[in-house]
């Protein structure tokens, strides 16, 4: 069973999306605080498959929530909960590590449709894991130069050197690389990637390569990698000449 981790602190809310998930199968905690989901978080035992995240708490909000949790090693695949006046809580929420977001206020049937997601990614991932290759070595994995990304640790590795990612950060990688030396449009990652066909800000993506670049290149300024395509998107390549 999955576990949520529901961060609000509007109790009728909070306890309406406990009444819910639980009906549809998934066990579910409510923080009305961050500190108080900060301290669930890090006692790690059992763990939680998918937060649940408002913004707006009392105390620290849920950036921070977020950034802390991220900066602390906890990479449980985390939803955003935004308000609709405050476009650019999106663009912070992903600056600061959140997977995904939606904007309050929000259908139900949606919020439970981006859990599933969630989820899914994560099944995904550890489904790549398990298409066994022998146990010396890694079992998806992508090398390039002196790189290499471990999709199933979710790791970037340079030169001896290991940086986390989250699992939207690997997703987007792993899609980049699957088109590897071909153009990709931001529409189109935000629909394969994330699954979003709405009318979404484009720009979140563009903070997901900033954020990659500054793993991936020698010199973000000057990417040979993670390449701008003027008036289309990105494009990976693995071997610059
Ligand atoms: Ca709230």
């Amino acid at each position: 069973m999955s576990r949520v981790l529901v961060v609000e602190d509007e109790h009728h809310l909070a306890e309406g999306l406990r009444f819910n998930l639980e009906a549809e199968g998934y066990q579910v905690e409510v923080a009305e605080t961050g500190e108080g989901a900060l301290a669930m978080l890090s006692a790690d035992a059992p763990g939680f498959d998918v937060v649940v995240l408002d913004v707006m708490l009392p105390g620290i909000d849920g950036f921070s929530v977020i950034a802390q949790m991220r900066q602390g090693g906890q990479f449980t695949p985390t939803l955003m909960l935004t308000a609709r006046s405050h476009p650019d809580d999106v663009l912070r929420g992903f600056e600061a590590g959140a997977d995904d977001y939606l904007t309050k206020p929000f259908e139900l049937p949606i919020l439970i449709a981006r859990i599933r997601s969630l989820l899914r990614r994560t099944d995904w991932l550890r489904a790549q894991t398990k298409a066994a290759k022998p146990a010396t070595q890694a079992a998806d994995r992508f090398e390039f130069g002196e790189k290499s990304v471990e999709f199933d640790l979710l790791e970037l590795r340079v030169r001896g050197a290991a940086f986390p990612l989250t699992l939207m950060e690997a997703n987007l990688l792993r899609y980049l690389i699957q088109h590897e030396g071909k153009p990709v449009s931001r529409k189109a990652m935000l629909e394969d990637v994330w699954g979003l066909h709405e009318d979404t800000d484009t720009r979140a993506i563009d903070n997901f390569i900033v954020r990659l670049r500054r793993y991936i290149e020698d010199n973000p300024t000057k990417p040979c990698h993670l390449l701008t395509v003027r008036g289309v998107g990105y494009k990976f390549v693995a071997a610059p000449n």
